[in-house]
């Protein structure tokens, strides 16, 4: 059995960033990565991908460039967590020891979670920004569709980025607009969920946005099936007293949003809460119950907005508290739930949503940038140019920048 000190599973935003900002604080802790993936994916980019801003290319790149030099790169998948023994499981049946563990997996898209969707997926009209490689064919719809109905989906709560689904809504019916098809255009947001936004002090900026564009907002309205071929979508709506009923939309173009979970490692293990997350403390990102295993990312089931932004900030906490750990001193770094989410509500303005624990507002960009709650270009701007770089250069080279944690 190999052993390492640390161990981190995962080499996502939250993974590589982690190693990166506990080898900052400590060169000589002996780090391993397990990641099977050959690409890493800055999946923040793929809105941009999808509303025809981006390139497809910039927004990955191969995994050994960005696997830092100083760990130790397992390229295999984790099977499980034996926490009893201090190991994780490969999908070979070999084993790795660790003193820390990081978990860093991510989450789960369950594209078969909505009948018909995956094999719909990529032709008839039937994309998703969230699946890899396809944001451009959302791009080539958006561009090619002259009328007709577009329908945009989301999903229940908790998925990651969950201003995604509308973003692709904004920026595709903001391209109509400024293209003289909107007159054409039916468009339909379908949500799971009762709101528009999870945090109330966004809603009224994301509101005029819906009636600028003429959009329909149906809630508690979720995609069940999709038929590709005869271009048909069956949504579920509920009254909330348990009484449910189908309807078939037909459409020229859905852009679909799947439900997303824990990995199975995770949910299905003595790590997870009640809902399947990695059932970590809000603050210190330890686990409640092992207190060698530390997580961040997707999976954690803390209650922030999952994000790479929010990755930004628990780095940091988690690399200090780990470290902490090892040399048995008290846990000082707190992480206050920071996420973000720039909310690309038309091709040059971004209402830049950056909030905490229970939708507190935490602004952590300067005043000219985030004022509050309305679109701006200097929000664009930082999305746009500024955010890839300090994503690939900064975040995942442990720059902590503006991302100082606070104190227990
Ligand atoms: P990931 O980056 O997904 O990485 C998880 C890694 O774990 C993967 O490399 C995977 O291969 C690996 N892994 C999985 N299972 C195993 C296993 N069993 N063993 C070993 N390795 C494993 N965030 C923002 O901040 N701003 C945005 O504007 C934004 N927009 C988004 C738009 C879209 C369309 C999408 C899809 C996401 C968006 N996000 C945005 C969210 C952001 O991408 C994620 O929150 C972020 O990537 C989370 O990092 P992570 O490391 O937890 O997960």
């Amino acid at each position: 059995v190999k052993t390492h000190t640390v161990v981190i599973v995962g080499g996502g935003a939250a993974g590589i960033s982690v190693a990166a900002s506990i080898h900052k604080r400590d060169r000589n802790i002996d780090i391993a990565i397990i990641e099977p993936a050959g690409k890493h994916h800055y999946q923040p980019g793929w809105t941009m991908v999808g509303g025809g801003v981006f390139r497809p290319e910039v927004t990955s790149r191969p995994m050994s460039e960005v696997m830092p030099a100083y760990v130790s790169w397992y390229q295999k998948t984790v099977a499980a967590v034996d926490q009893d023994k201090n190991q994780v499981c490969l999908d070979d049946g070999s084993s790795i020891e660790y003193t820390a563990l990081v978990l860093a997996p991510g989450l789960e898209l369950n594209w078969g979670g909505i009948e018909g969707l995956e094999a719909a997926l990529g032709s008839n009209g039937v994309t998703s920004n969230y699946r890899e490689g396809m944001a451009s064919y959302t791009w080539d719809m958006v561009r090619n569709l002259e009328r007709g109905r577009a329908l945009f989906t989301q999903p229940p709560m908790p998925i990651k980025c969950a201003g995604a689904p509308q973003k692709a809504m904004y920026l595709s019916a903001d391209y109509w607009l400024k293209h003289g098809m909107l007159k054409n255009m039916d468009i339909q947001f379908h949500n799971a969920g009762a709101v528009l936004f999870g945090v109330p002090d966004y809603v009224p900026a994301l509101e005029a946005y819906i009636g600028k564009y003429g959009i329909d907002v149906n809630f508690q309205s979720t995609l069940v099936a999709v038929d590709g071929p005869a271009r048909t979508a069956v949504f579920r709506s509920s009254d909330g007293e348990g009484n449910s009923q189908d309807r078939e939309v037909s459409f020229d173009m859905l852009h679909a949003v799947p439900p997303q979970r824990a990995p199975q490692f995770i949910r299905e293990s003595a790590l997870a809460n009640e809902g399947g997350w990695l059932d970590l403390a809000d603050d210190t990102l330890r686990h409640k119950n092992v207190p060698n295993i530390f997580g961040l990312g997707d999976v954690s089931g803390t209650g922030n907005a999952k994000t790479a932004a929010a990755v930004r900030k628990q780095a940091p906490v988690v690399a200090e508290n780990l470290i902490a750990s090892l040399r048995d001193e008290p846990l000082r770094a707190a992480y206050l739930g920071y996420g973000s989410c720039p909310l690309t509500v038309e091709n040059g303005r971004i209402v830049l949503a950056e909030f905490g624990y229970g939708g507190v507002l935490q602004p952590s960009f300067p005043k000219w940038i985030n004022d509050g709650t309305q679109a701006t270009r200097a929000a664009w701007w930082l999305k746009a140019k500024q955010l890839p770089t300090l994503y690939w250069h900064g975040m995942l080279k442990g720059r902590e920048w503006l991302a100082r944690p606070a104190r227990r």
